[in-house]
Order: structure tokens, then C-alpha cells, then sequence
């Protein structure tokens, strides 16, 4: 069959790296090993790409095409996540002119901005699956707060037990995703609301996770929905480090020893304030230990919006916002790198010792593929979700303590920097991650769970299901 009269599937995500990324090795993996054809559509939130952007799209899969969907009359005071929903809802007509040009289309997968989709998958008449990028924890608990909604009387802040989903970590009121900590009566939460709902109308779920030790519960998927759920995880795009700037940091992890570097990075979006940066650095530097630090310019908007909206490399030349002679005192043990880093080269590296992460789940699932244990330092979206799960279910990472005001002092991330890189417990969180890697590697091997799956898919969709 020539390329042209493939089936196409439409791959639509929203304007976030952390699924951009999975989306592509998705869709390299359709093209490569199953015979479709993909393209990507990223319904991007800025009228010129981010210099990050600019490096995941670098690294485009072979045969995949990926079109960004620039919207230049978004208003850029508006929050996050508006602005990534105004996007997402906003493309459609681009969506459907785009997808028509491009029959004959075998399916429409969408992340997790699902209201928007319906309307483009019933237009095209095409089936609609989500590839839903966070964990089956996640994903569980958003199918079940249309239940929840009507089952928990009061605010979700203030209950005293945690939500308790089968086969998932219990999840305390604090780590609940802040539209539901918003208030029940906040219009955040009724756009959440909607949205949960929205997802029992889709044709499946494509999860990003494995079940074999990281997410058994994905298999049972939820009592009395009849949506087909399946783990095809851990999907992870593989990035060579091309650019300069990325072999300097390669280079530089070379001359370390063997598992002595500790990784810090918050992923595409996340920013810290200027207090908490140098706490960070003043703790990096208290531990003793080796470092690579990914630093963003601060921020004080906790969500941070530096990759998703055009962050300012290059105005950080000076990475003047560190404390006073922290770059001076740290010469030749530690390596801050402006706003970007490559990641899947820097955690396979074998100097690498453990990784400060926010716990979004390309992070999580990269360090698992490379046997490299976690300091969990949650920052918003699913990440305190995820960082529950891994601590107390998977024990693959350590939580830093949060004070009250939502600090992280730098005695903690000493503290707890020196518990994994120094402590009994720390070699165990390294054997386990290293078993958890291994149960990875199966997932996504020929005979593997998760590269069955997507087969099995994949041929659905060629046979017009
Ligand atoms: N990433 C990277 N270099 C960086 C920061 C992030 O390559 O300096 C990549 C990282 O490898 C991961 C993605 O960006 O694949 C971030 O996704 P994640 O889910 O961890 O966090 P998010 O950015 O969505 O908050």
C-alpha cells in the first residue's frame, strides 16, 4: 500500500510538551509498525513557536507529519490553563479543514482536552480515543468525579479521608488536582466537571502507563462504564542531543563519576519563585553533592508558563537571579543549564544518580527507563497524585516536605538529597527502580503487553472499527 492511501490516524493535542512528546512516539510507532499514517496536529497557545518546542519538534519521528496550529489572537493575560482550552476549542474548524485534506482517516486521538474533540470526531465520523498522558490513577479518578460530585457532600478540601479508587494509591485533599480544591460552586470547577464528563463519550483510552508493578488497576479499568481502557505505556520519544548546547551537557556528565550526579528539573512548564530558586540552589549546594540543574527564570505564577508560551532564553545569559556567587562556589560541581536540557540523553547517562523532579509523567516515566530513583517535588496539575503513587504504592521516590507557605527550605532539599544519594533506603529505591525498569523494557518488547496492544489497535482502526 503506497504512504499516500494509508489510513490516517489525526493525532490532536493540545498546546503542552508533556503530551506533544508522548504523541509523536506514538505516532512513529503506528507509522513504523503498523502501516498508518499519522499526522500531529499541536493546537499551539502562541502566534511564534518556544525555543523548546522548536527541540522537541527537532526530533520529529520519520514518517510523521506534524503541523502546529499557531493561534495569534489568544489574549496573553489570559491564565494557563484558559488559554490551553481556548486553543483547544478554537482550532476546530482548522481541525477539520486540516484532517479533511488528509483522508482517507482512520481514527481521531485526542489528549486530555476532550470536549473539543467530540464535536471534530463526529464531524470527520471517525472514532475518538483519548491518549491520555498522566497515570491510570489520574485518568480513574476523572472518570469517577461525575460519581464523586453527587457521592461527597461538602468541599473536597476539607475531608477528613482520602478519595479511594480501586487499586490506586488513596488520594489525600491535598493532592487533589486544584480545580477540585477551587470550590464546588467555582466556574474551574464546573469546566472540570464538563470536561470528566465529556470522557465517558469516547470510543477508548489509550494510557500511558504499565500495569506489571506500576499501574496493575489499569487493567480492571472502571465498574459499570463500558469504555475499553488499555495500558500501551511507557511511551517515551527518544531525543538526540544535536544542538551545541546539549553536547556541552553530555560532555560535561562525562567527566563525573559513575551515578554521583544528581538531575533538577521541573519539566517544560515548571517555574519556581525567586525565594524557592535559591533556596534550591543554596540546598543543591549544601548537599555536597554533583548537579545538573535545568533553571528557569522565576516566576511568581505557581504554574509556571515559561515553555508553553515562549519562555526567554537567552535574555538568562547571566542567570542572574541565582543567589550571589553560587555559580563561583560550585565550579566544577555543578552545571546549570538555561531552561532546557536533553533529557532522555542526560537520565541515560551512567553518571546520574537520582533526579529532583515535578513528577510530570514523561519525567517519571523516563527516569523509570533508566533505573534512575526520584525526589519527588510536586509542583500542580496530577503531579501530587503522582508523586503519592510513587512513594507510597510504587517506592520508587521520596517526597521532599513542603512547609506550610509552600516553601522547600534548603535543610530539606540537603536532607533529603543525601537520604537518597547516601542511605540504605536510597540503595533501595534504586533496586526498585531498576526491577521497575526491567518490567518497562518487557512492556514495550516484541511479545510485551504494551506492543501487543497498540497491534491489536492498530488493526482495529486499519479494519474500520
Ligand atoms: N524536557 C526536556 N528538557 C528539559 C525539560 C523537559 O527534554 O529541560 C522534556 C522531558 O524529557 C519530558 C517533557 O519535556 O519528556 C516534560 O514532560 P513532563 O510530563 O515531565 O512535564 P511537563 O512539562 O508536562 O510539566
Amino acid at each position: 500500500q503506497g504512504a499516500a492511501s494509508r489510513p490516517r490516524v489525526i493525532l490532536l493535542c493540545s498546546p503542552c510538551l508533556g503530551h506533544l512528546i508522548p504523541f509523536l512516539e506514538l505516532a512513529r510507532r503506528l507509522v513504523a509498525d503498523h502501516r498508518l499514517a499519522a499526522t500531529v496536529l499541536f493546537t499551539a497557545a502562541t502566534p511564534s513557536p518556544s525555543e523548546e518546542y522548536l527541540a522537541v519538534a527537532a526530533a520529529v519521528p520519520e514518517g510523521v507529519d506534524l503541523v502546529a496550529l499557531h493561534d495569534e489572537a489568544l489574549p496573553p493575560s489570559a491564565s494557563v490553563r484558559d488559554r490551553i482550552a481556548q486553543a483547544a476549542a478554537r482550532s476546530h474548524p482548522r481541525v477539520v479543514q486540516a484532517a479533511r485534506s488528509l483522508a482517507p482517516l482512520a481514527a481521531l486521538v485526542a489528549d486530555a482536552n476532550v470536549t473539543a474533540a467530540l464535536a471534530v470526531a463526529a464531524e470527520l465520523g471517525v472514532p475518538l480515543y483519548v491518549f491520555f498522558t498522566s497515570p491510570w490513577t489520574v485518568l480513574s479518578l476523572l472518570l469517577h468525579v461525575p460519581e464523586l460530585d453527587t457521592a461527597v457532600a461538602g468541599e473536597y478540601r476539607d475531608a477528613a479521608e482520602p478519595i479511594r479508587l480501586p487499586g490506586c494509591v488513596p488520594i489525600a485533599a491535598a493532592d487533589l488536582p486544584s480545580p477540585m480544591l477551587a470550590g464546588r460552586s467555582s466556574a474551574a470547577y464546573a469546566r472540570f466537571l464538563h470536561g470528566a464528563t465529556a470522557f465517558r463519550k469516547v470510543d477508548g483510552f489509550l494510557v500511558n502507563t504499565f500495569h506489571h508493578d506500576l499501574e496493575p488497576a489499569v487493567l480492571g479499568g472502571v465498574d459499570g462504564l463500558r469504555l475499553p481502557v488499555h495500558a500501551v505505556g511507557p511511551l517515551m520519544l527518544t531525543r538526540p542531543a544535536t544542538v551545541a548546547r546539549d553536547q556541552k551537557c553530555l560532555r560535561w556528565l562525562d567527566q563525573q563519576p559513575r551515578g554521583s550526579v544528581v538531575y533538577v528539573s521541573f519539566g517544560s512548564g515548571g517555574t519556581l519563585t525567586r525565594q524557592q530558586t535559591a533556596e534550591l540552589a543554596l540546598g543543591l549546594e549544601m548537599s555536597g553533592h554533583r548537579f545538573i540543574w535545568v533553571a528557569k527564570r522565576p516566576n511568581e505564577d505557581p504554574l509556571g508558563c515559561g515553555a508553553l508560551f515562549g519562555s526567554q532564553v537567552g535574555a538568562d545569559a547571566t542567570l542572574d537571579f541565582l543567589p550571589k556567587g553560587f555559580l563561583e562556589r560550585t565550579i566544577g560541581m555543578g552545571l546549570v543549564v538555561e531552561s532546557w536540557a536533553p533529557q532522555t540523553a542526560v537520565l541515560s547517562h551512567q553518571s546520574i544518580g537520582c533526579f529532583i523532579t515535578h513528577c510530570g509523567w514523561n519525567s517519571v516515566l523516563e527516569s523509570i527507563l533508566n533505573g534512575v530513583p526520584l525526589i519527588a517535588w510536586p509542583l500542580y496539575a496530577d503531579q501530587r497524585i503522582n508523586a503519592a503513587m510513587l512513594e507510597q504504592q510504587v517506592g520508587v521516590a521520596t517526597r521532599v516536605k513542603i512547609e506550610e507557605g509552600g516553601l522547600v527550605c534548603k535543610e530539606e532539599v540537603a536532607r533529603v538529597i543525601k537520604h537518597v544519594m547516601e542511605t540504605v533506603e536510597g540503595e533501595t529505591l534504586r533496586k526498585m527502580t531498576c526491577e521497575l525498569k526491567d518490567k518497562a523494557l518487557h512492556a514495550l518488547s516484541a511479545e510485551g503487553p504494551s506492543t501487543q496492544v497498540i497491534a491489536q489497535i492498530a488493526n482495529l482502526w486499519k479494519s474500520g472499527s
